[in-house]
């Protein structure tokens, strides 16, 4: 590389804005009453004369839909205006049965916002252009190869109608670390929201704008007009957060070859090709005015300002983890964790509720979330066995139970085995001695061993600790070490 490249090369400001599609969570499609369930049935079961875009049927609005883009639009900080409308963008596309997909255009139902995301350690917020529902296609399976290559392409409408928010950030992205950073960061909301399941196949699909800008000297901040000019990509299929960090790298570096070549960058559409690793030319992009955008004169305009006041959201993990620190005293560290994900901020509170915070914090945080994470299981697994687990954290606190064997033997066996903690202390003698059996084993030991108490009076620490072995021998291990030494310090001071 000469010289002159690598300086262009350090020139070069890495521009991305996202077009996210969310599938909202409702029972029933946007526009009618299939169900949504697209993964569990049959291919091309879940369907209707109205998702299938048959002439005469009329589309009638689910009001959930509705619910849950609000409630995302409060989370953004968006503004949510008197009045909604839906417009058809048209378009003709295999997974598309009427040929125009109902969505928004000028008035969509979420406008502006931000969401705040930290990576390494810094703090950015993420501008929000809008969010808008709309309809989501059909979805198309290429049969023997890729889209480009597949021998013959399957369709399936079960997908067809189920809600979708679009949401649109700005170009306010530098680098495709920070893209993934803000996908798990709106993951972790709309989860929060209830209105989001990360684990159904396809649920959160991304579209990437990028382009390389020569940065403005002056105070590093791109104008308007430089992020206009720009030719940039848009990058499709992208359906994870990984997926997206690896297709824009992979972006990143193709337009900064073509652009130290002298080629420039075509601006076009491009699929991601997860199994390949590359981004393929697909076309080139559309513009507005192909899609000849109209008003949905089916759906009439739906008045939203009051919806605002009357739907309420959870509070979110920003809120939470403070109020965490507040409420509970926990520290950064304990708190971020602990509101990591709506199931375990649930789950600490429940046992928080009953103990010490500092207590529940650790059994939770520490222990339970370090053993799930090295199992690979996660808190939902065992969100319905919170009785368990209060009663082992019980046991600690109660002193019925060593701490380690509680941590070492119980909860593992719990975890491992299904079983409940009183079922494991019993069945391997754990439960720790009680006092009265302590103090006459000490008195046992000190009664069998005068040696050893002779050599203690003589001053030889070791004595005491062959005493304290005695013991912890003839208790089976479960009297605390602790306490042990503390009472032959008495009975050998009388
Ligand atoms: P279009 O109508 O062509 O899709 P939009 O203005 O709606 O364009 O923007 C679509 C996406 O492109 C937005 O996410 C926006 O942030 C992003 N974007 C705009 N300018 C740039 C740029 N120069 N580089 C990368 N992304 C950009
Ligand atoms: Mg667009
Ligand atoms: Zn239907």
């Amino acid at each position: 590389m000469s010289a002159q490249a690598t300086q262009q090369d350090a020139d070069l400001t890495v521009v991305i804005g996202l077009e996210v599609h969310v599938q909202l969570e409702t029972e029933t499609k946007i526009f009618c009453g299939c169900s949504t369930d697209a993964d569990e049935s049959e291919p091309n079961t879940n369907t209707c004369p109205v998702c299938l875009g048959l002439p005469g049927a009329l589309p009638v609005l689910n009001e959930g839909a509705v619910e849950a883009a609000v409630k995302v639009g409060k989370a953004l900080d968006s503004e949510i205006p008197e009045e909604t409308r839906f417009h058809r963008k048209n378009y003709f596309y295999p997974d598309l049965p009427k040929n125009f997909q109902i969505t928004q255009y000028d008035e969509p139902i979420c406008q502006g916002g931000e969401l705040e995301v930290t990576v390494e350690g810094d703090r950015r917020g993420i501008g929000i252009e809008r969010a808008h529902l709309e309809e989501d296609p059909g979805s198309l399976q290429h049969v023997g190869g890729s889209i480009d290559t597949a021998d013959y392409t399957l369709v399936n409408y079960n997908r067809a109608g189920v809600p979708l928010l679009e949401i649109v950030t700005k170009p306010d992205f530098r680098s495709p670390d920070e893209v993934r950073a803000f996908l798990a960061k709106m993951e972790e909301v709309l989860e929060y929201l209830g209105v989001f399941d990360s684990t159904r196949d396809g649920s959160l699909r991304v579209d990437a704008n990028i382009s390389l800008i020569e940065a403005d000297k002056r105070d590093g901040e791109l104008g308007e007009e430089a992020l206009a000019a720009a030719n940039r990509t848009e990058v499709k299929n992208i359906s994870s957060h990984k997926g997206a960090e690896k297709a824009l790298a992979y972006e990143v570096t193709r337009q900064r070859n073509a652009i130290q070549r002298g080629r420039g960058v075509e601006q076009e559409t491009r699929h991601w090709d997860e199994s390949r690793g590359i981004t393929v030319s697909m076309r080139s992009k559309e513009e507005e005015k192909d899609y000849r955008y109209f008003e949905e004169a089916d759906l009439p305009p739906l008045q939203v300002a009051d919806w605002k006041e009357r739907i309420d959201i959870p509070e979110l993990p920003a809120a939470r983890r403070e109020r965490f620190r507040e409420e509970y005293g926990l520290g950064e560290e304990a708190a971020s964790k602990l509101t990591s994900t709506k199931q375990v901020a649930d789950f600490y509170e429940d046992v928080a509720e009953a103990f010490d915070p500092d207590l529940a914090a650790t059994w939770v945080a520490d222990n339970l979330l370090g053993e799930l994470n090295y199992r690979d299981m996660a808190i939902t697994d065992v969100a319905d066995r919170l009785d368990e687990f209060t009663r082992l954290v019980e046991l600690v606190d109660e002193d019925e139970i060593t701490v380690k064997n509680a941590e070492e033997i119980v909860l593992r066996e719990m975890l491992d085995e299904g079983e409940d903690p009183d079922t494991v202390v019993e069945r391997e003698g754990l439960e720790k001695t009680g006092g009265d059996a302590v103090a006459s084993a000490v008195a046992d030991a000190i009664d069998e061993n005068p040696d050893a108490v002779e050599d203690y009076h003589d001053g030889q620490d070791d004595a005491l600790n062959f005493l304290v072995g005695q013991v912890m021998a003839a208790t089976g291990g479960s009297a605390d070490p602790g306490t042990v030494n503390q009472l032959l310090r008495e009975q050998l001071a009388d």
